[in-house]
């Protein structure tokens, strides 16, 4: 008979309790184990923290004895020694995140030609108030691309499913007009495509292939901001492609007129055929995307448990399917269906932490980097308004979300008097009132103050 080395011994044991426990329990007390040594007919194993010794001491001892016993029967006894390994528990996490890779869109699988993803389509995709506009929009596109709102110009906020409609178009278009030449771009990639092809001396050729394009479709189109070169490239690439009939599909998370250092032009052209706002799902298209998505991934939550989640998590539909992945994993894990309440303790942190807290810095760097300021300075004392109202709106939102005291918000702009604080409150407060427009920049930028 061959003579199994250690390893292969604590192996084959493994293989042998994998079929008698749970995956989930294999995977919290066995999967991190080593055998360390075997001497004298005592067999010693390696687990990472005392809780796994006591855990498998207690109650896995006669068990696991009875098996090693049937893979080597000179072995009488096994002992348990603590040896952290570097990342411990490193398998269960690895484990999880498979899991919810599964349970999720694969955000990389993508159509070799178009670059579209195959899983946005335009039947999964829940429609309400909040997106009818920007759909119906979409659907007067798929008939006759080119020819009815071009540009189309779709913009909200982060995880309304933005990417989820444009490419759900693209998808339906590509699937009822074969001779299209269709192609999904986010725009960090025409920002790369744009300076690589100037390094590489092959500007034309990169305008020539956009030109044969019949259906472009460029998301997240904000990030073009203060990239002079994109911006006067994708210019000429516009035009060609309007004046040719050809459809132009852009998303953007905010209105053209709020996207900084964005030439003129360029707005005026994003301005120019029809736009379309997302904004947030209501409580009722939240409990319908929330059991659509359950019902995708064959899962079964009660109606109390859809309602509570869908009235908790309000800001974003990414987050409501975080929340479901979230639910589904733990019950595969515990191998028992959840109750409400056990619910309701996975998504203690997702809920009270991610809709409620923030800080003035939070606030701050998050104006900062929605109106694409560059410039501290300015954007403390200048008195243009590019810089004036973000420090306005700056000031009203932590008087408003912090109750900070109108001094105290003074003294985070330099030094500035607690009148001109009060000044700019009721500025803001009053265009929040009157400007629809912005207003749900607000909107916007206070939902990405508490998304992260
Ligand atoms: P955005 O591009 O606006 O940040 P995404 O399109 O990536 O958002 O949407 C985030 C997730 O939420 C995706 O998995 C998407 O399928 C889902 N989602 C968003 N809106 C809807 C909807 N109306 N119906 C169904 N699923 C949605
Ligand atoms: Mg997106």
């Amino acid at each position: 008979m061959k003579v199994m080395t250690q390893e292969q011994i604590w192996q084959s044991v493994l293989a042998q309790i994998k079929l008698n426990v749970s995956s989930a329990n294999f995977a919290t007390w066995f999967a991190n184990t080593r055998i360390s040594d075997l001497e004298e007919g005592v067999l010693t194993v390696s687990v990472p923290n005392s809780f796994s010794k006591e855990w498998l001491e207690q109650k896995y001892k006669t068990d696991i004895l009875k098996i090693i016993r049937s893979v080597d029967s000179s072995i009488k006894d096994i002992e348990y020694i603590i040896a952290p390994l570097k990342k411990s528990f490193s398998t269960n996490t690895v484990k999880i995140n498979k899991e919810e890779e599964q349970l999720g869109f694969s955000e990389f699988e993508k159509d070799e030609e178009t670059n579209l993803n195959p899983k946005y389509n335009l039947k999964n995709l829940i429609i309400g108030p909040f997106n009818e506009m920007a759909h119906a929009a979409g659907e007067a596109i798929i008939d006759n691309p080119g020819e009815v709102y071009n540009p189309l110009f779709v913009y909200g906020g982060v995880g309304l499913g933005k990417t989820h409609l444009i490419q759900g178009i693209g998808n339906r278009i590509r699937s009822l007009h074969l001779n299209k030449k269709i192609r999904y771009i986010p725009a960090e990639k025409l920002i790369t495509d744009v300076v690589n092809s100037i390094r590489e001396n092959k500007v034309e050729e990169l305008k020539k292939e956009f030109k044969s394009i019949d259906v472009l479709i460029i998301d997240d189109i904000q990030f073009i901001s203060g990239k002079t070169k994109t911006q006067e490239e994708f210019f000429h690439i516009f035009n060609v492609l309007y004046q040719n009939n050809k459809q132009i599909i852009l998303s953007s998370d905010k209105h053209p007129g709020s996207i900084g250092a964005l030439t003129d032009r360029l707005k005026s052209r994003f301005e120019g055929g029809m736009i379309a706002d997302i904004g947030m799902p209501d409580l009722e298209t939240r409990i319908a995307i929330l059991k659509q998505k359950a019902e995708e991934r064959n899962f079964n939550l009660s109606s109390s448990a859809l309602e509570y989640i869908a009235s908790n998590i309000q800001k974003n539909v990414r987050e409501l399917e975080g929340a479901l992945n979230k639910i589904i994993i733990t019950e595969k894990i515990t191998k028992k269906p959840a109750t409400l309440d056990d619910i309701k303790k996975q998504l203690k942190n997702i809920i009270s932490v991610k809709t409620k807290i923030t800080t003035p810095e939070k606030i701050i760097n998050t104006i900062f980097d929605f109106y694409n300021l560059d410039n501290q300075e300015l954007f403390v004392n200048s008195r243009k308004k590019e810089f004036s109202r973000p420090r306005q709106l700056s000031m009203y939102l932590l008087k408003k979300e912090l109750k900070l005291s109108y001094s105290a918000i003074g003294r985070k702009f330099g030094g500035k008097d607690h009148t001109t604080v009060m000044h700019s409150c009721s500025l803001i407060e009053r265009e929040y009132a009157e400007n629809q427009k912005f207003s749900q920049e607000v909107e916007m930028v206070l939902q990405r103050i508490y998304s992260e």
